[in-house]
């Protein structure tokens, strides 16, 4: 029978191995991962799950029967090598693993911040249940709070701590690398009215302490009191295991259309894997659920012999200040935008545009339209900004 190794058993991982059985493969599957306990979800931890407001059963994918129910075998443990000659896997524990198919589905870790005390207790970053447990727990005894990084994770993080904190963005605004200046602005009016302090267009420079840290230090020469500092600084790919095997890595594992890699035995998804995005007409790699989720649906496609180009339509989502933003498509380079709906009333959407064509749709609120500019995409990959105008932008006219 056939074996399908699968690294990493986060989002994609997890999500690769349930395919594969929703699709009927009948050989052996194993899912090995690092991290203690059944798969889980990560997006409630710096919602939800940080608030308090879920527990634990929230964030697992499926209980624990699930596994042995489907067949699935869950290995805890680090993969240390990927030998491909002999087309096996070996583990930190010496445990060897031989696969006809391997999944590398081995997500991302938190970038480090570059200057001096970034190592001083109370300096913390989220990206695992652990370290949303070890959050939750020093928030309670900690008075000053500054978030580095204000983006998607440290926004959460700010919007769903509970308590105001100080936010430190480099960039001139909020979310610069995932959203429109009309969403950044939004978002800074709402966290400012929820009580946080935003500091934007300014670095850090270093963190100060003796053991524990007591201050962030900024490009500007200011000193913010800090006893909890939270790195939200963006990812970089796992890719080390894809590297020490001889595979290509650029921003990611190279992947083609359908994922693989130059070994055809090898496949990478998820946040790892940079692959060719048919809606950014250029390799890209994306940091999503949907990334996540759909990449793992296509490679069990392809193990089950109904391989197909990878082109689902990239889109996201973030809670914060108690809105919605969902974002479809990709924007990039956007030189045009129009905003439709009530932006006081805090429902509208940014519709962004290229070289006259949409390439996003961003709604605060507006679910409809979030629904609409996702079919709208699929019918049509680049709506015209012409045919669009004609029904005064109001995208629900544009599907059959
Ligand atoms: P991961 O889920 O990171 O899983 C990779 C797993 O592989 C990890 O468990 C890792 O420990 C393990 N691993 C790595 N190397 C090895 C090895 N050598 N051996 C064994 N195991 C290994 N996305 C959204 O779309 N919406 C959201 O609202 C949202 N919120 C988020 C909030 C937070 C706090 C975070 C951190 C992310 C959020 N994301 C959100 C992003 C989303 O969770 C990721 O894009 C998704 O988890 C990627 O899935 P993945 O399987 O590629 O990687």
């Amino acid at each position: 029978t056939e074996t399908v190794l699968v690294v990493g058993s986060g989002q994609s991982g997890f999500q690769a191995a349930a395919s594969l059985r929703d699709k009927g493969f009948a050989g052996r599957v194993v899912l090995i991962g690092d991290e203690p306990g059944v798969p889980y979800q990560r997006p409630p931890l710096s919602k939800a799950y940080l608030a308090g407001s879920a527990g634990v059963e929230q964030l697992v994918l499926r209980p624990e029967d699930y596994f042995a129910e489907k067949d699935i075998e869950l290995v805890r443990g680090r993969v240390a090598a990927i030998e491909r000659d002999a087309a096996k896997v070996r583990l930190e524990d010496g445990t060897e693993l031989g696969y006809d198919h391997l999944v590398l589905a081995t997500g991302a870790r938190n970038r480090a911040l570059p200057v001096p005390g970034a190592d001083l207790e109370g300096v913390l970053t989220l990206r695992t249940r652990a370290d949303a447990d070890r959050l939750r727990a020093s928030l309670d005894a900690a008075s000053d709070v500054v978030v580095i990084g204000g983006g998607f994770i440290g926004l959460e993080f700010a919007s769903h701590a509970g308590r105001p904190v100080t936010v430190v963005e480099a960039q001139d605004r909020l979310l610069a690398r995932v959203a429109s200046p009309e969403i950044s602005e939004f978002f800074a009016e709402h966290h400012r009215a929820a009580g946080h302090t935003l500091l934007l267009g300014v670095g850090v420079t270093a963190l100060h302490g003796s053991g524990h840290v007591e201050s962030v230090e900024l490009s500007d020469g200011r000193r913010l009191p800090a006893d909890l500092v939270v790195v939200a600084v963006g990812v970089l790919p796992e890719t080390a295991l894809a590297e020490a095997a001889g595979l290509e890595v650029r921003n990611g594992v190279v992947v083609d259309e359908h994922l693989r890699t130059a070994d055809p035995k090898i496949f990478a998804i998820g946040d790892c894997a940079c692959f060719p995005c048919v809606q950014a007409g250029a390799a890209t790699r994306l940091e999503s659920v949907q990334n996540a989720v759909d990449q793992a649906r296509s490679v069990a496609a392809a193990i089950t012999g109904e391989p197909a180009r990878y082109d689902s339509l990239p889109w996201f989502w973030t809670d914060q200040t108690g809105a919605k933003l969902q974002i479809a498509g990709i924007l990039d380079a956007a030189d045009r935008t129009v905003v439709t709906g009530d932006r006081d009333a805090g429902k509208f959407s940014v519709l962004s545009f290229r070289n006259d064509v949409l390439i996003a749709v961003e709604s605060v609120n507006r679910a409809p339209d979030h629904i609409a500019a996702r079919r709208l995409f699929a019918a049509d990959p680049r709506p015209a900004y012409a045919d669009l105008e004609a029904s005064s932008f109001d995208l629900k006219a544009h599907l059959k």
